[in-house]
């Protein structure tokens, strides 16, 4: 059997070992060698929450699992990968997703097989009206597949008005959410109105049903295009296999509650994934490298807070974003892992493992001139377009950077305390080096404008954009690689600190 370790999502049916189990679902006891669920879950009261340093109050762990808390081998690796278990009618109810895989899995013989899927299709039961009907079917899934491989906002509205016309309430929902991208006042009330009517009228078929309240949706034309969660947990992984998220480009994830954050995302990541941030100043990201083979086609990965940065490999990544709050201070990048420093891990990024790899974002609060030192010894910087540094850069470490040998397109230090002159010593790095400009004193400039970078949600490429201007409809927004832009629908926007 492969390693339980590495793969502590793994959920398996199995005979009960005792009479002493109790389903989690029901409360009731199962029944020695029934065959149950085993769930494997990350608890976020272990010892290694306890002992970190970051730890909030320690909360007594309590075991509920009869014999079996000593018995499971994965638990002696790792106590914080924890199983429980359910009747499988249960299951099929109340962990549906996660049944189904362990059924599709196990090489056991599982009596009433054939009614443990009906009743998992039953509890699954969210699926489009286009796809539902036969007739339809195929062409809703010739839609969806383009839309998938390449989202045109032009071929989104086309699938939205197509749907309209085979009666699919998501045709209505696309149609309105595109209305409300330019709508102002009382048409927009009114639209937002409809927007709500509508889903609250088919929840079922347009929202998932353990929705967490930690998690954010942002819309466009009929499908969740962003994800923003503040917690993590269960519920992501079954929201991410509901119809309104077969098209997510974006995920973000800031949190300081849980126990690790890889082990917790959609697994496997949704392939139409373009953006991934995950932000943590308290819990480890964990082993991000590997829950990222699935989204092949990530154009931008942000990990703010301690992760295995060696394990990055992806032939895709255009951008990557990179940071923690002090780069000298160790924290283990995983439950129980090694503590070690952003440094340290910022040694270990190969170049030949991110091969697209066109801009890189630093962004260290404490100790940025170290970090930027280990930089200049990969080969990371080698055929970089943009590097972007956000922190307590001084000119010693600005000077570690001029003593690359090949030259960098552009060296952004707007998010440096660096400026004028001494931000000129830069060009010995780069091109062209972005600074704010001398005497720019923030009393007399205006805060939004001129000084106010963003960056597009929905177009990455773009690049980091600067607002120059401000008009009724939007704002005017001077994009790195994308030149001036109006952008009116601002809440696209995200500022960046
Ligand atoms: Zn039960």
């Amino acid at each position: 059997m492969a390693n339980r370790e590495d793969r502590p999502r793994e959920h398996l049916i199995e005979p009960a070992r005792s009479a002493r189990s109790a389903c989690r679902s029901c409360g009731q006891l199962i029944t020695s060698k029934e065959l149950r669920l085993s769930e494997a879950f990350v608890s976020d009261e272990g010892k290694w929450a306890r002992s970190h340093q970051y730890a909030r109050s320690a909360r007594t762990r309590s075991y509920d699992e009869g014999d079996d808390r000593h018995g499971r081998s994965d638990n002696a690796i790792n106590p914080e990968i924890q199983a429980r278990y359910h009747h499988l009618a249960c299951a099929a109810t109340h962990q549906p997703y996660k049944l189904r895989s362990a059924l599709a899995a196990t090489p056991l013989e599982v009596p009433e097989r054939a009614a443990l899927e009906r009743a998992i299709g039953r509890a699954l039961a969210a699926v489009d009206v286009a796809e539902e009907a036969e007739v339809t079917r195929d062409e809703y899934l010739h839609h969806l597949a383009r839309l998938a491989e390449d989202l045109d906002d032009e071929d989104a509205l086309v699938f939205g008005d197509w749907l309209q016309s085979v009666g699919d309430p998501r045709g209505e929902l696309a149609a309105i959410q595109h209305a409300l991208e330019t709508a102002t006042g009382d048409d927009r009330l009114r639209l937002a109105e409809s927007e709500r009517k509508l889903i609250a009228a088919n929840r079922k078929r347009l929202v998932p049903e353990a929705i967490d309240p930690a998690m954010t949706l942002t819309w466009r034309r009929g499908f969740v295009r962003r994800v923003t969660l503040a917690n993590v947990g269960p519920a992501v992984n079954a929201a991410f296999s509901h119809p309104s998220f077969r098209l997510v480009r974006e995920l973000v994830i800031e949190t300081e509650h849980a126990m690790a954050i890889a082990p917790n995302l959609p697994a496997p990541l949704p392939s139409t994934l373009r953006v991934l941030e995950l932000v943590s100043k308290a819990v480890p990201l964990g082993q991000v490298g590997a829950a990222m083979a699935a989204a092949a086609q990530l154009e931008r990965l942000k990990l703010v807070g301690a992760a295995e940065l060696g394990e990055l490999k992806h032939a895709a990544l255009v951008e990557l974003e990179i940071g923690c709050v002090d780069a000298g201070v160790a924290a283990p990048a995983v439950p129980r892992g090694e503590a070690r420093t952003f440094v340290e891990r910022l040694a270990q990024l190969r170049r030949k493992d991110l091969p697209a790899l066109a801009r890189l974002h630093v962004r260290v609060e404490h100790g940025l001139d170290e970090a930027v030192a280990v930089l200049v010894q990969t080969k990371l910087l080698a055929g970089l377009h943009t590097l972007a540094l956000h922190g307590d850069l001084s000119l010693a470490g600005l000077r570690e950077l001029t003593a690359g040998r090949k030259k960098l397109e552009v060296l952004d230090l707007r998010g440096t305390k660096l400026v004028g002159p001494d931000a000129e010593l830069g060009k010995k790095a780069a091109s062209e080096v972005l600074s704010t400009a001398v005497g720019s004193g923030a009393a007399t400039v205006a805060k939004r404008v001129g000084e106010w970078l963003v960056r597009h949600t929905r177009r990455p490429e773009w690049g980091i954009g600067k607002v120059v201007g401000e008009h009724d409809h939007g704002l005017s927004v001077e994009f790195e690689h994308a030149g001036a832009k109006d952008v009116r629908n601002i809440e696209l926007l995200e500022e960046i600190s």
